[in-house]
């Protein structure tokens, strides 16, 4: 959508121009936008292919309504793959159409725009990064060397400027107004990638696609648009760093330590504006009266805020910083506002009765001119009511027709010679005089002169909030911190989450040391209602690297497999987890494969995209993964299948030696334990009772050696001649196929 604005210029000739393109990436608009969710606008930057077959590349990805900016760099078109999906742009910008084939032959869900002239090219991207910070060089916002990550992010800000030409000799193009970037690495942050988002249905449900039932929904109980963002973006990106972690947890602790610094918070929280956005309205130059008034509104809860977070105790994160250390000119802004601007302005702002009297001796002398017009006005209305002897007789005033005499109809034989009659209505006729029409004229001009006067006022005043957008935003981010820690202690109260202890990647001693007391599934137990959700323990050490979990269909395997992946990540987000007891090594990837679905998108079939996540894991794991797989190696032929997943395992258990938990239906994996002694046998318990099953969803050591999955049947309705064929069938196949060794 192009914005075409025009201006008068001398002798009366319109300059008409594009000031502004709005495209999905770069909208402020509050209606255009989703509250607790960032808008991404991404740039790529993609080499060519080098010597060795491999690409370099740089992603620079900016939310313009809130002014973050993230960029990275990486090595291999697989983690490029990774990173993209996991984007959740609304636009995706590449430099050339040979790129855009390339990553669409990838993934042909994901949308890019070809910017022709956008060059990522390095001296055009040094040029515009250190112009548009007013830096002398990239060194001091981290970016010397980081070649990759540099040209995505001149790609970007070229983009933007195309887009929205801040050069314009009109103040009408929207200034974008971008924090200096974050860095990311991608070794610093738990990778989880696309696969595993969906199957954890971290940000939604993997059949409907809705919030309702995923993680984030389980967890978000925050107060303000910034907080849920936040939460948003720990959740995606959980930290490997265990003191970082801890001093996310203190927060937690301290909130949940205290219910009434817990309802002080909320109060302060509850009715605080999106301070973030906010400032990026009034930035551009799209602040409303009533947005400064909720940035002012907002400001002023900062002493109360800094006064609950002076009383925290243990080490706490280093945003709390500018929270204790309150910017004392955010404070003289938020008076000032406040001092400035009616309580209740209009929306519009041509039109005034926006700033309060007392603010500026123009407007004042103004307003005073009015009230002496209201003045005549009155006591014309007196004067014409004794001439024409009409005592209900009123003058009014209507934005089409301007002042006027109204009377009933019943009294119009009382109209005096000079009245001049301009409307009729059913009951009510309607005249001017020249004495008012006369006034009337002068009466508009001061109106329009006090209008164009506050409007003046207005936009000062907005600029100077404009020159605060940096500090507003930073103070936004911590309040942002706050909520989303504030929301999880609530979740922790709720839910009776305990503090997990943890360890760091790589502490020799402890190997991949971790052990779960009375783990739940956080979203199944809320979605369950009123009936108990039964809890179970997990350990993963050098002699239990992986579990084969058998159990059959719907006794509580995937809830199971998914509830360990959870608590992994809500323990990486510094969250407490649902568990009586928690020691967690901390993971620097979670893989997931669960469940079977053909790739209808890229025409793979259903075993192919299996054995392709199975390559993927086997390829990139390490050490200090977390595995879970859900069934591999259904696809084709049992004993086709049954091989794959036999020597898969035997790969993680024993080259890999990550934890893994792999729920199965062919029991015969059982014996793998019988020649590896890290691998352990779990099963979920079942209680056959008169052909019935019962499931306790109790998950116990030892494997079981049955499937059940023609009692399944049976209930699902197979006619009862095709089950006892089947159990016959069974019988002898169990008898002709038994490996010859014992499970334990
Ligand atoms: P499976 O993977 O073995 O087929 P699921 O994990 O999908 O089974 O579980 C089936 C249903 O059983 C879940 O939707 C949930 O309602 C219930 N369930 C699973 N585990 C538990 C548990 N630990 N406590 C209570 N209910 C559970």
């Amino acid at each position: 959508m192009a914005i075409f604005e025009g201006s008068f210029t001398t002798a009366s000739t319109l300059k008409v121009g594009i000031t502004r393109i709005i495209t999905p990436g770069t909208v402020i608009e509050e209606g255009m936008l989703i509250a607790k969710k960032n808008n991404w606008i991404t740039a790529i930057y993609l080499s060519e292919e080098n010597s060795n077959a491999s690409y370099e590349w740089g992603i620079s990805k900016a939310d313009v309504s809130t002014g973050e900016l993230i960029t990275m760099e990486g090595k291999s078109l697989s983690k490029l793959f990774d990173e993209i999906v996991k984007l959740d742009s609304s636009e995706i910008i590449v430099g050339s159409n040979e790129i855009k084939k390339l990553l669409i032959k990838e993934n042909n869900q994901i949308i890019y725009t070809v910017s022709q002239e956008t060059t990522f090219g390095i001296n055009e991207a040094n040029y515009l990064i250190k112009k548009y910070f007013q830096i002398a060089n990239l060194e001091g916002i981290g970016l010397k060397n980081l070649n990759n990550a540099t040209r995505s992010l001149g790609g970007l800000l070229n983009y933007l400027e195309k887009i929205n030409p801040s050069n314009l000799d009109k103040d009408s193009s929207v200034k974008i107004s971008l924090d200096f970037p974050q860095i990311q690495f991608c070794h610093d942050k738990l990778i989880i990638d696309y696969q595993t988002q969906k199957n954890l249905e971290i940000k939604n449900t993997q059949r409907e696609n809705n919030y309702v039932g995923s993680l984030l929904w389980s967890i978000d109980r925050t107060y303000t648009c910034m907080g849920a963002r936040c939460l948003r973006r720990w959740i995606d990106s959980p930290l490997l760093n265990v003191n970082e972690i801890y001093k996310r947890q203190n927060i937690i602790l301290n909130f949940i330590e205290s219910k009434q610094v817990r309802i002080d918070t909320q109060n302060l929280l509850r009715a605080m504006g999106d301070l973030e956005r906010l400032a990026g309205r009034a930035c551009a130059g799209h602040a409303n009266p009533r947005d400064l008034i909720a940035i002012s509104e907002g400001l002023k809860k900062l002493p109360k805020i800094k006064s609950i977070i002076k009383l925290f105790k243990y080490d706490l994160p280093d945003w709390t910083d500018h929270l204790k250390n309150i910017d004392e000119e955010l404070l003289e802004l938020a008076d000032t506002i406040s001092f400035q601007l009616v309580e209740n302005p209009p929306l519009n702002i041509s039109e005034g009765g926006i700033i309060h009297d007392g603010v500026d001796n123009i407007l004042d002398g103004l307003r005073n001119l009015m009230d002496d017009y209201s003045e005549w006005l009155n006591k014309e209305e007196l004067k014409e009511r004794k001439i024409s002897k009409i005592s209900n007789l009123k003058i009014q005033f209507h934005k089409n027709f301007g002042y006027y005499i109204s009377i009933n109809k019943s009294k119009v034989n009382l109209a005096p010679q000079h009245w001049i009659k301009r409307q009729t209505l059913t009951n009510e006729e309607r005249y001017i005089t020249s004495e008012i029409k006369n006034k009337e004229n002068k009466i508009f001009q001061i109106k329009s002169r006090a209008s164009s006067r506050e409007y003046e006022i207005f936009c000062e005043l907005r600029n100077l909030v404009a020159e605060k957008t940096k500090q507003i935003r930073s103070i936004a981010k911590s309040i942002a911190s706050l909520d989303a820690l504030l929301g999880l202690s609530i979740t922790s109260v709720e839910n009776n989450f305990i503090k997990p202890s943890l360890i760091p990647i790589n502490d020799a001693l402890t190997e991949n040391h971790t052990k779960i007391i009375a783990g739940r599934n956080p979203i199944v137990e809320q979605l369950l209602n009123d009936k108990k959700f039964i809890a179970n323990d997990i350990y993963f050490d050098d002699n239990q690297k992986l579990i084969i979990l058998t159990g059959p269909n719907a006794s509580g395997k995937s809830c199971f497999i998914r509830q360990i992946g959870l608590i992994q990540i809500l323990a990486q987000i510094g969250s407490f987890v649902p568990a009586n007891n928690a020691e967690i090594k901390i993971s620097d990837r979670i893989f997931t494969r669960i469940g079977a679905v053909d790739d209808q998108s890229s025409g793979q079939s259903t075993f192919m995209v299996e054995m392709s996540e199975t390559a993927s894991i086997l390829n990139q794991a390490t050490s200090s993964s977390l595995v879970l797989l859900d069934e591999i190696g259904r696809g084709t032929s049992t004993f086709d299948g049954l091989s794959i997943a036999w020597s898969v395992s035997e790969y993680l258990a024993q080259k890999i030696r990550c934890n893994t938990i792999f729920a199965t239906h062919y029991h015969e994996l059982n014996y793998l334990k019988n020649s590896n002694k890290n691998i352990q046998n779990f099963q979920v318990l079942v209680e056959q009772n008169n052909e019935q099953l019962i499931f306790s969803h109790m998950i116990v050591e030892g494997g079981s050696n049955k499937s059940y999955g023609i009692e399944a049947a049976k209930l699902a309705g197979v006619p009862k001649e095709v089950i006892e064929k089947a159990k016959s069938v069974l019988n002898s196949l169990e008898k002709n196929n038994k490996l010859n060794y014992d499970i334990k």
